[in-house]
């Protein structure tokens, strides 16, 4: 039986068809005109905007509990909401906060914490990163030196953090930063490590921007000189911050593999061929390139597949979200190869153009060299892919 009949009770449909509703009525329109071009540099004001809508309508948060303001949907009804959310071109979810802390803070935070943090982000008012990585510390990320030194004065207990982030992904247009830093380095190195959060208005920090290659400003690195962090800010104990990021690493289950973004993806470029039809003048590339969508319709079905045994499949998380994060940017990145192939010399329109409509856009095939470059990025980030593919061949090998 296909695993995907689970989404095929009367209930699930309704419900389908309301979010699908929904999302063609309540999205604005210059945001779907930004998000169908493939950007993942949306501006704070488009996602906040976004996000209001979704908490009017009570669908904000969706993987959090009602007792903290979420609408407390099964796995079914979040995987649904996921899917329309993305086939109809809505911003994705303010990963940093709804995603990774939020949870963490509902798992480790103390009463006072849960009252300060989770209703920011509920309601889409803090914007937060995660400052994780840092110059010496990516994938081998136990090795991070950004120092915390607790002090006291009168004025209270607090830390003195000095040091740098590396690749803070939207650290320019967020609020707040939860991270990690060095309280001791006398031990394994995991140990010693403490999660703190802080306000980024607080004095002695500075971002500076990384342009990524096509040009778009998405990450940065941040500098601490002597920033003052109130010790109240810290999540857990000190010192042990290691088995709280595990924890918050291992958060994400739904969105991996970005099926239904690339479905999307995947159903603009469809579309491209058959308006424009770019190789009618040449039978055998069209048939060539009609068989390579084919293929990738085929890819895709089967990482849908295997995502819903994942996902609906019970028992612990094991190497399949390692293996769906890899197949999953690797037909991303395909999807774009293809694109830019299609496009030909139309991928290359120096800038894009934010008012062209989507007609337009899928007409001339503009904006497809953008995706192609920026989505260089997806299998580095998240853990690298050939962290994953270690993590595969240990669990299945047993290398
Ligand atoms: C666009 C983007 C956004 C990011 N956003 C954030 C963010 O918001 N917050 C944050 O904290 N971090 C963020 N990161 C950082 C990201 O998590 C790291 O880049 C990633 O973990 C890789 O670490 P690194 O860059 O230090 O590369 P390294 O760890 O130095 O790796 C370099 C290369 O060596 C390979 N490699 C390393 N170790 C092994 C091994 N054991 N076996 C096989 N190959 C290996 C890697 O796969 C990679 O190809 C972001 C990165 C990017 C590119």
């Amino acid at each position: 039986m296909d695993v995907r009949q689970r989404f095929e009770t009367a209930e699930l449909k309704a419900f389908r068809a309301e979010v699908r509703d929904f999302v063609r009525t309540a999205l604005p329109d210059d945001i779907r005109r930004k998000v169908a071009q493939e950007r993942m540099d949306l501006p704070r004001e488009d996602q906040q905007r976004w996000h209001k809508i979704l908490r009017t309508k009570g669908w904000a948060c969706p993987g959090w509990p009602r007792e903290h303001g979420g609408p407390g949907f099964g796995d079914d009804q979040r995987y649904v909401l996921e899917r329309e959310i993305a086939l109809g071109d809505a911003p994705r979810s303010m990963i940093y906060g709804e995603g990774m802390l939020g949870p963490t803070v509902m798992a480790y935070g103390t009463a006072d914490q849960k009252r300060q943090i989770l209703p920011g982000i509920l309601e889409g008012d803090v914007l937060w990163c995660q400052g994780f990585s840092e110059p010496n510390a990516g994938s081998d990320l136990a090795s991070l030196q950004c120092k915390a030194e607790r002090r006291s004065d009168a004025a209270g207990e607090h830390y003195i953090l000095n040091g740098t982030k590396m690749w803070t992904s939207e650290g320019h247009i967020a609020d707040w930063m939860f991270g990690l830093f060095r309280t001791d380095n006398s031990g394994r190195k995991q140990e010693g490590i403490t999660f703190l959060t802080l306000d980024l208005k607080s004095p002695g920090v500075t971002i500076r921007p990384i342009l990524l290659f096509e040009g778009t400003h998405e990450v940065n690195q941040v500098f601490f000189d002597n920033v003052r962090v109130p010790v109240a800010n810290r999540l857990g104990e000190e010192h042990k911050g290691w088995g709280i990021a595990k924890y918050l690493l291992s958060l994400e289950r739904f969105g991996t593999a970005e099926v239904s973004r690339s479905m999307a993806s995947l159903a603009r470029l469809k579309r491209f061929l058959r308006e424009r039809d770019p190789f009618r003048h040449a039978p055998a590339q069209k048939d060539a390139v009609w068989r390579r969508v084919a293929q990738l319709e085929i890819e895709l079905d089967a990482l849908e597949i295997t995502e819903v045994r994942f996902l609906f499949g019970g028992g612990e998380a094991g190497p399949e979200s390692s293996m769906l994060k890899v197949r999953g940017t690797e037909i991303q990145g395909d999807i774009f190869e293809l694109a830019m192939t299609c496009a030909g010399g139309h991928a290359l329109a120096a800038r894009r153009d934010e008012t062209a409509t989507d007609d337009q856009a899928a007409r001339t095939g503009q904006d497809t060299a953008y995706p192609y470059f920026n989505f260089r990025k997806t299998p580095i980030y998240a853990g690298s892919n050939e962290i994953q593919r270690n993590i595969v061949a240990k669990a299945v090998l047993g290398l």
